[in-house]
């Protein structure tokens, strides 16, 4: 199964895509925690990726295509993979259809998590993550059992730095002019199924067993 998760910042993706990941065997290819382990190493790419992401900016296209372009092409992707947070533009979507074309492989669905932007700044302020395994969590809609520990591996949670209100509001906008008209782009494919992410976590995840057939 070839997927993709989209949604607004804050709207769940990465919380399904754990779930998904689990439940369906395959790969979740995240370029944020892509960008994010690139600069906890102090890579160049950590560095660039930093100054953008920072302000709530996107990084460049070139540079999150090359990374993904790469990912694409490991071993563990030939059974499916689940791509999070990318394509985020217009030429992100383009360059992907040109990657996977070559790969000789497409994508069986478009998830589309669906929250009204209102909720959002809550959730992503309230976000804490996991620093080893990645898992997400939240201090008032799912939070721990052990404050500020991962039930999952037991390290510490982390708040992200782009997780404030001001950047918040810069990512939502950035959504709404660069990422928001791919919805439009895979809905001409045929191929978006939206479910709705104001619901309980379990209950969201219900749904997209439904719409991807289980
Ligand atoms: P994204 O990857 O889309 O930015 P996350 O999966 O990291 O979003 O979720 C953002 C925050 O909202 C996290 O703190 C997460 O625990 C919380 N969250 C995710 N889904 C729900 C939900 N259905 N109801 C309440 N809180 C949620
Ligand atoms: P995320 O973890 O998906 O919320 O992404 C966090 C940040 O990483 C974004 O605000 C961007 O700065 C950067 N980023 C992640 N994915 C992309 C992408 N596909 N294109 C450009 N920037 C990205």
């Amino acid at each position: 199964m070839n997927l993709l998760i989209m949604g607004r910042p804050g709207a769940g993706k990465g919380t399904q895509a754990f779930n998904i990941r689990d439940y369906y065997k395959i790969p979740h290819i995240s370029t944020g925690d892509m960008f994010r382990e690139a600069i906890k190493n102090e890579t160049k790419l950590g560095l660039l990726a930093k100054s953008y992401m920072d302000k709530g900016l996107l990084v460049p296209d070139e540079v999150t295509i090359g990374i993904v372009k790469e990912r694409l092409s490991q071993a563990d992707c030939k059974k499916g993979f689940l791509l999070d947070g990318f394509p985020r533009t217009i030429a992100q979507a383009e360059a992907l259809d040109v990657i996977l074309n070559e790969n000789g492989v497409k994508l069986d669905a478009v998830l589309d998590i669906n929250v009204q932007p209102e909720i959002l700044i809550r959730r992503m302020v309230g976000r804490r993550v996991c620093k080893s395994c990645g898992a997400t969590y939240h201090v008032e809609f799912n939070a721990p059992k052990v404050q500020g520990i991962c039930d999952i591996c037991g390290s510490e949670l982390i708040q992200r730095k782009d997780d404030t209100e001001e950047t918040g509001r810069n990512r939502l906008a950035v959504y709404d002019s660069n990422t928001a008209p791919l919805l439009e782009y895979y809905k001409n494919q045929n191929i978006l199924k939206t479910v709705n992410g104001d619901q309980p976590l379990e209950k969201v995840f219900d749904d997209i067993k439904v719409v991807l057939g289980a």
